[in-house]
């Protein structure tokens, strides 16, 4: 059976080398006689394994000594509560901006743990854009602010990285992360599921400045404690093992493919073909805002839900795969991520054409 173009939001695509290479090795690992699965998380083949992944992400995405990187489990959703669980330390107080779904359920979380504001939203709009703030928009005293860099359901990525001066800025990058370069400096914590650009579901990343951690609240589960994880260097308990591996082998996919520069050239190649293509005609509306626009998740509608529907249907059958919307946008969403190669995007484009030349709408 051949594969098919696969524009699912997560779990999505991982790029083919990296499926054959793991196939390779499914069975028999190097010469462990053993498949990674099968493995002693303990096991110095496996230690090696995880400690490679470790400084292969610490490589690609220029990641400074003073900070750590964890590979914990429970998801991106977990980290809502795990966020306010070490940080809300001091004043108890936390500052969100909401601009979408999951920077809302992050804000949900947060909120049992203390005084928990949100200081800008783009809910007014349906979240076609991304609220700018300042400095003067955030309480002096808070603990932290905590951002959605990229906005998987309705296709908005931060055109800024907002200047919270001393307050740790937090970021949710599950839909973006080793997508392009990104300045890890100008955050306190970066998060993110592994399921959308990194790996298969099950490996949850953290990467947590130093002196962020040691301070967890009392009733933090020790699971949850960034600090616990740090010190056991992510095997307080068995890691998802096998979703490390398959992360290492996509950063050694990125680093073949020529680092994180080269990809952002790609991805912002693929994403200017559906984006140029959007703009040069009418039949089809693409919601957000150009100064947001994600380079990950591109969503469109025509503006006609039977149509959308259609749309769906037969771009499915001809093997462009999970293109309808969420459940809460409609319309049309495709996710083109790392692994989605530009054939995929062109295949889109041509079929979007199609279907707009064979589907008039009523006058
Ligand atoms: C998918 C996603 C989540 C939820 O991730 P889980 O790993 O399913 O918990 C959170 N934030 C963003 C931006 C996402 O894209």
């Amino acid at each position: 059976m051949n594969r098919v173009f696969n524009f699912s939001a997560g779990p999505s695509m991982l790029p083919l080398p990296v499926l054959e290479k793991a196939a390779s090795e499914l069975v028999c690992y190097g010469d462990a006689g053993m498949s990674v699965m099968e493995m002693s998380h303990r096991s110095p083949v496996y230690e090696a394994i995880i400690a490679e992944a470790q400084a292969k992400l610490r490589a690609i995405m220029n990641i400074p000594e003073n900070y750590k990187i964890l590979f914990l489990q429970g998801g991106a959703s977990t980290q809502f509560a795990s966020v306010p669980l070490n940080l809300l330390n001091k004043s108890k107080k936390a500052d969100y901006i909401v601009s979408g779904q999951f920077s809302k359920k992050a804000f949900d979380e947060a909120q049992k743990y203390g005084d928990v504001k949100c200081i800008a939203s783009s809910k007014d709009k349906n979240f076609t854009y991304i609220p700018k703030i300042t400095r003067e928009d955030i309480r002096e005293d808070a603990d932290y602010v905590h951002i959605c860099f990229n906005n998987t359901i309705y296709g908005t990525k931060y055109s800024y990285i907002p200047d919270t001066g001393d307050i740790p800025l937090v970021a949710d990058l599950s839909s973006c992360i080793i997508s392009e370069p990104i300045d890890v400096t100008k955050f306190g914590v970066i998060y993110a599921g592994a399921q959308k650009n990194m790996a298969p579901a099950g490996l949850t990343v953290v990467i947590v400045r130093e002196d962020l951690l040691g301070n967890a609240r009392p009733e933090t589960p020790v699971m949850l404690d960034w600090k616990v994880m740090a010190d056991n260097d992510s095997m307080y308990n068995t890691p998802p093992c096998y979703a490390i591996y398959m992360a290492k082998l996509v950063y050694e996919w990125i680093e073949e493919m020529g680092g994180l520069d080269a990809m952002k050239a790609y991805n912002e190649k693929k994403a200017a073909i559906l984006y140029d293509y959007l703009d040069s005609q009418d039949y089809y509306v693409a919601p957000v805002e150009k100064e947001f626009r994600s380079m990950m998740n591109v969503t469109f509608v025509t503006g006609d839900e039977a149509l959308d529907k259609k749309f769906a249907k037969e771009a499915d059958a001809a093997g462009i795969k999970n293109i309808k919307g969420h459940r809460s946008v409609g319309g049309m969403r495709a996710s083109i991520y790392n692994a989605m190669p530009i054939e995929g995007v062109e295949a889109l484009v041509k079929f979007m054409d199609d279907f707009a030349k064979n589907n008039p709408k009523n006058q």
